[in-house]
């Protein structure tokens, strides 16, 4: 069993958790690491040592103390862009460097041309992450492979808008990525750079940073992510749920009542992403004569009341609320929250509230959260970041 695939209690005092704590402030000190995990104070000694070792943690400055010696202060080294993060979207990707505690240090929107292929956009964003690393003076000297001395880049995370295999970084049947399926990311990347990459789905990046931003107290989460596609990752037992391939939480082809059903990209007609993603709406609208010619121009067309636009947002917010529903009862979240850029768009938001409160069961729906995602632009990169930090503990 690796350590991604163990049941949340067996890693009680692990040392991606005893991070965490430090990381949120839920501990500053060794105790309380050892009353937090349960573990005896030698036990945790030894665990935060190997960390210190690896750079992942630090000691600073002198704790409160409750009688006795001042208790060494500990935390998640800050400042340096050690983590390289790409979140690529059909028509813009965002880069970012980040460090160990997951904030961003630089980062950046670059225009992309999803149909150039594989090799030349990751070629390109993995020299805008190097170019990054090296603006920050803290880590670009040091960004030496191999080099765990704080301030050397630790890793890349990618998040891909299409279905990843999970086990080997390959992509498997996207839409709208020409040349990309079975394009081996992971493969790609190892040949270019001299640290671990790490390959998700980009609705799992953006669940894992909005879970770990915004929700880490909660054990269930679901998180829409509705832009020029469709997609959702699961937080399940505090972690990310991915399921036997990594295909976990992907909605994109579930049918939905639609008439008529409109025709999908993977050869069926009624799945959700022909019906509600920023895709559906563009092409939902230029079918009515519309001339719009992109997702941007949709979301100005809602935001001015324009009548049609707005119809189309309610019946997409319908849509995503009715899949919605079935995950909620199956699943019984927490919370579930919508990110992406039709998350802003009031019409489609209200009517899928709406149709989520209709069609849940009382006992899954009484305490539910329905919440728009509130990281922002850097979320999947965020995600992205964390996704890095637990590989590099894990390994360490
Ligand atoms: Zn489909």
């Amino acid at each position: 069993m690796t350590i991604d695939d163990a049941p949340r209690d067996a890693l009680r005092g692990g040392p991606r958790e005893l991070l965490r704590w430090v990381a949120t402030g839920a501990a500053v000190s060794r105790a309380d690491l050892s009353r937090l995990s349960g573990l005896s104070p030698s036990t945790v000694s030894q665990r935060v040592e190997a960390l210190i070792s690896q750079g992942l943690l630090e000691e600073a400055g002198a704790g409160r103390s409750r009688g006795g010696r001042r208790p060494r202060q500990l935390a998640v080294p800050t400042g340096g862009a050690v983590v390289g993060a790409i979140d690529l979207g059909a028509h813009h990707a965002r880069v970012g460097a980040l460090d160990l505690s997951g904030r961003v240090v630089q980062a950046r929107t670059l225009p992309v041309r999803i149909e150039d292929g594989p090799e030349a956009v990751l070629g390109a964003l993995l020299a805008e992450v190097a170019s990054l690393v090296d603006r920050d003076p803290a880590a670009g000297a040091r960004a030496v492979a191999g080099d765990s001395a704080p301030g050397a880049l630790r890793g890349i995370g990618i998040g891909i808008p299409g279905p990843v295999q999970h086990s080997t970084g390959r992509i498997v049947s996207p839409s709208r990525m020409p040349g990309w399926n079975g394009f081996d990311v992971a493969a790609f990347c190892a040949g270019r750079v001299d640290v671990p990459v790490v390959v998700d789905n980009d609705a799992n990046l953006m669940a894992l940073g909005a879970h770990r931003t915004a929700h880490s107290e909660l054990d269930h989460a679901v998180y829409i992510k509705a832009g020029t596609g469709i997609g959702s990752g699961v937080i399940s037992s505090g972690r990310l749920h991915r399921g036997a391939q990594g295909s976990a939480g992907d909605i994109s082809h579930c049918r939905v009542v639609a008439d008529p059903a409109p025709p999908c990209t993977c050869g069926n007609a009624g799945c959700l992403e022909a019906v509600a993603s920023g895709a559906a709406l563009v092409t939902a609208l230029r079918e009515q004569g519309v001339p719009v010619s992109d997702l941007t121009g949709v979301i100005r067309l809602i935001d001015d009341g324009d009548r049609q636009a707005t119809a189309l947002a309610r019946q997409a917010g319908r849509a995503v609320g009715e899949i919605l529903a079935v995950v909620v009862n199956f699943f019984n979240p927490q919370v579930v929250a919508i990110g992406g850029r039709l998350a802003d768009c009031e019409p489609l938001l209200a009517s899928m509230r709406a149709t989520l409160y209709e069609r849940c069961l009382p006992l899954a729906a009484q305490t539910l959260l329905i919440e728009r995602v509130a990281a922002g632009q850097d979320v999947g990169i965020t995600g992205a970041a964390h996704l890095v930090i637990d590989h590099v503990v894990a390994a360490a």
